[in-house]
Formats: C-alpha cells, structure tokens, sequence
C-alpha cells in the first residue's frame, strides 16, 4: 500500500492543504494499491503564485539554457525507464506494450521540444517590424488518465521550451505515476517554481486553473464536455487555451487495399491503448462488397487478440481503468445492440477468467448506421463499428458526418488515390496504410475534437505571443 501525501510546489515536495483522501484501486484486480491526498484550492493558488514568481526570471532564460533543462529532464527518465513501464501497467492496466510505447513518446517529448528550440526564431521580421515572440505566461496543464505522463512531458517540453512556467493538474487515478515523474523533474533541478503539480479534482484543482487571472493559457487534454466548460470559464480572463478533446475516428479502407494487411491495422487502431485512446479508429468503413472478406479476417485476427493481464507483454487489450469506465463501455454496447446494431464478436460481460478486473470483451459491430450513437458517440473502450459504403465518395461523406476530427485512417493500393481522399477528410490528422507519431507535425482536432494544436512549429507558437516593435525612421 502506498500513500501518495505530497504535492510539488516551488521545487519541493509539500503536504498539502487539502486533506481529503482518494483510493487507488488496481483496474486488474479492482483491489486498493494505495491512496492519494487531494489538493485544494489553496495549495493550487500557492502553486499558480510559485509559477508567477519563477516566470519573471524563467521567460528570460537563453534558448541555449532551456535546451540544458530539456536534456537533464530527459536524462533523469531516463534513469528510471522500467519504473516508469511498471506503474503504468499497475495503476492503469495500461498494457506492457502500451507503457513501453508511452515510455519513448515521453523520450520523444524532449528530443523534439530540443529540435525545435536549436532551429525556432524567436525574433521574426515582418513588414517593417520587428517581431518577437514571448513566452505568454503561467500555463495550466490539465490531463486525463489515458496517458498521464506521455500528456506532462509533450506539454511540459513545449512549455519549457517557449520559456513558460507551469501548474499540473493530473487525474487523480494517475497518483503513482505523478510521483514517479514528479521524482524525476526534482532531479533535473530546474529554477524553482518552473513546474509545479498537484493532484486533485477537476471541479476543486482543475476549476481554480481555469478561473485563477494569473493563468495566462490553458492547456488541456480530455472530454469535449470538460473542454467546453473550462473553455466558458477560461474566457472570463482571456485565457488562451488549446483544447485536445475527443474523437471517433473513421478508418476508410477503400477497395483496393489489400485487406489481409488494412484489417489487422485497422484491429490495432480500434483497439489501441484497451480502446481508451482519443484517437482510437472506432468506425471502420468499408465497400459493401467487401463485407464478407472483412468479416473472416476479423474474426480471425480478434481470435488472436491476447485480452488479459498487462504485464504479459503479448496481451494487446488490457482492463478499463476504472469500473465506472468499464461500465461505460457495457452501457454502450447494450445501446448498440438496442439500436439494432449486430455483434459480430465479443458482446457484453466480462471474458472467462478475468472477472476480477474491469476487462471488456473486444466487441465488433456490424450493420451500423453512421447515425447510431455507437457510431457517433466516444465509448473509450475496445468497441469497433463496422459501416458499409458504396462508393468512394459515400465513403468520404460518412467520414465526415460525425462532430469530432481529430484523427482518420485510410488503406490504399494506389498512394496517390488515398491522398487524395485524404485532402478531403476533416481531421487533424490522417495516418496512410499505418500508424505512426510525427512528433514535429501538428497534433489536434477540426470540429468539437478540439481548439489549437500540439506538437512542432504550431504547437510551440500556441505558449508564445507575437510583439510587433514597430520603429518610425
Ligand atoms: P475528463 O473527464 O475530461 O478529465 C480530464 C481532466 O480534466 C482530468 O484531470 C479531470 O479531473 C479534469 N476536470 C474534470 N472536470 C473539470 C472541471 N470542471 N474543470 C477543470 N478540470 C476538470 O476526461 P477523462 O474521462 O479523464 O479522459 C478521457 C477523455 O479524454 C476522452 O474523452 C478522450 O477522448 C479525451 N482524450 C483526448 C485526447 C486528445 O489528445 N485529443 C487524448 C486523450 C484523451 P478529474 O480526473 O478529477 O475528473
Ligand atoms: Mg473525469
């Protein structure tokens, strides 16, 4: 049992005000592993004054220098590799491959916040002005549970990198991994105040970010009816915010892929991260012709598909994080099988053998209706809706009937046909015939996925304000 009874303010561990107690239940066994103590309102102002006191002299560092931070935090993570892929896989159930994945996007982080800094000018001629870009101020991170530490170091770097100083509200269920990073950071030494962390509650620790005027931007990852809140609340002091929200990504595979590859892709992509991945391919298009052949290689594939413990490192589908969340999904697929949608594999309850822990049964949908709210609503859960097409532009119009856009999917023979379905999908990101992460190309959502982007050029602009000194000669 571990107790989690310290937060980070101005570069020490503290305890804190709050004194209310959160229990850390293991998403495998559902039994308790530890529990952590909520910070309050005041331990977050005392957090957001420590960030304006460090950003006077913080936004004033050398690029030069604040690439030295970014190495030494990298270096201290590095240290501790396999701690940070054993809590994941304890306290979230993420799988061993998913924590290990998590491990080196988190490396990534700082390796691309690094490049960005040694090419990034932060003094720009435009017109007959000169244009400086300043870091904008204390920024709010905000972060769901889906990949705590993967959200602080892509936010953190960037921050860093712009010159910004920060607070970091983390998902309470995420503690042990927080304690983890928050170790390390400590290590790296940075000037005091440049991060600070406290665990707590969106409504308590999250709401005082967003209203706090001190807080100059707002950078969140979670739901969209999270975002639009903080959004509302953010706007009574101008805070700048970049939203990451939700998804429900089409994944078009048109008629001449080859299906024997594009199916199993598309299994990966719908059941990524046990399906609690915003960017999960959760609807999956495909030429009515091809049904039957999709259908078999499902089949097939989900039949391979190790569902089960996290640490074994050939499981692909872990536990939902939390029982609330794995009743989420049984409520969605109950909706589905009410709306009239087919189960073509999984189904409700719990799969043989693993009732202890909030398992799901990987669940294929057929005969889905891109109206139906399986094929309109995030589950976050290992849930495929397979919604047949008739041609390609049918294809596209049903990619595209949906509120969010953050990420799409299409498999192609022919590279130039595929981008050229790709130019017209609303997404913020469209992967072609794979999967992969540019961690220099804009990350974010068209629609209700979201506002802004994360990630290279764009992403690093999103913590900077642009000052014109406009001379007269
Ligand atoms: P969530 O409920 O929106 O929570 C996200 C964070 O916001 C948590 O730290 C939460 O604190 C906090 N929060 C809750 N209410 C708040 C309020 N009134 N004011 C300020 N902060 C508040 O999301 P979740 O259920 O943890 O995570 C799943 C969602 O994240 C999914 O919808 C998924 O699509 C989205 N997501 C998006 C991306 C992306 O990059 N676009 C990536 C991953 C996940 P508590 O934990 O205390 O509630
Ligand atoms: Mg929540």
């Amino acid at each position: 049992m571990k107790t989690i009874d310290k937060i980070y303010i101005n570069g020490e561990f503290v305890s804190p005000k709050g004194t209310e107690y959160f229990n850390l239940i293991s998403p495998t066994t559902n039994e308790k592993l530890g529990e952590v103590i909520l910070g309050n309102t005041e331990d977050t102002q005392n957090a957001i004054d420590a960030a304006k006191t460090a950003f006077k002299t913080f936004s004033k560092t050398t690029a030069s220098e604040r690439i030295q931070y970014l190495e030494n935090i990298k270096i201290e993570i590095e240290k501790r590799k396999s701690e940070f892929i054993d809590i994941v896989v304890e306290e979230y159930g993420g799988t061993f491959q998913f924590a290990s994945n998590s491990f080196t996007y988190m490396q990534k982080s700082f390796d691309s916040a690094i490049n960005l800094l040694k090419n990034y000018e932060f003094t720009k001629t435009m017109g007959e002005s000169e244009v400086q870009m300043a870091p904008i101020g204390v920024v709010g991170i905000i972060i769901p549970w889906n990949s705590s530490n993967g959200f602080i170091c892509s936010k953190l770097s960037t921050a860093i990198a712009a010159g910004c100083t920060v607070v970091i509200k983390p998902s309470e269920m995420s503690a042990q991994q927080t304690q983890l990073i928050t170790e390390c950071l400590h290590e790296a030494k940075l000037p005091k105040g440049v991060f600070n962390i406290v665990n707590g509650l969106g409504e308590v620790v999250g709401n005082e970010i967003s209203r706090n005027p001190d807080i100059a931007k707002i950078s969140f990852t979670g739901s969209t009816s999270v975002g639009k809140i903080i959004a509302k609340e953010a706007v009574n002091t101008m805070k700048r915010v970049t939203l990451e929200l939700g998804g429900k990504s089409p994944n078009i595979i048109l008629d001449d892929a080859d299906f024997s590859k594009a199916i199993p892709l598309a299994v990966i992509a719908a059941y990524m991260n046990s399906g609690q991945a915003c960017i999960a391919g959760t609807r999956l298009l495909i030429p009515e012709s091809k049904l039957e052949e999709t259908k078999l290689i499902i089949k097939e594939v989900i039949s391979n598909t190790i569902v089960g413990d996290p640490k074994n490192p050939n499981t692909a589908v872990g536990p939902m994080v939390s029982e609330k969340q794995f009743n989420r999904v049984q409520d969605y697929i109950q909706i589905g099988i009410n709306e009239g949608a087919e189960i073509l594999t999984g189904g409700l309850g719990k799969p043989e053998g693993l009732e202890k822990g909030n398992f799901v049964k990987p669940t294929v949908f057929i005969h889905v209706n891109n109206k139906m709210r399986i094929a309109q609503e995030e589950i976050f859960g290992p849930v495929l809706s397979i919604i047949t097409y008739k041609t390609e532009e049918d294809a596209i119009e049903i990619a595209n009937d949906t509120n969010y856009g953050l990420q799409a999917y299409i498999s192609s023979s022919d590279p130039k046909r595929a981008q050229r379905v790709a130019s017209q999908i609303n997404a913020g990101r469209v992967q072609i015939n794979g999967i992969s992460h540019d961690p220099m190309a804009p990350f974010g959502g068209f629609k209700q996925s979201g506002i802004g982007r994360e990630f290279g050029i764009l992403g690093l602009e999103a913590y900077l304000e642009p000052r014109a000194l406009i001379q007269q000669k």
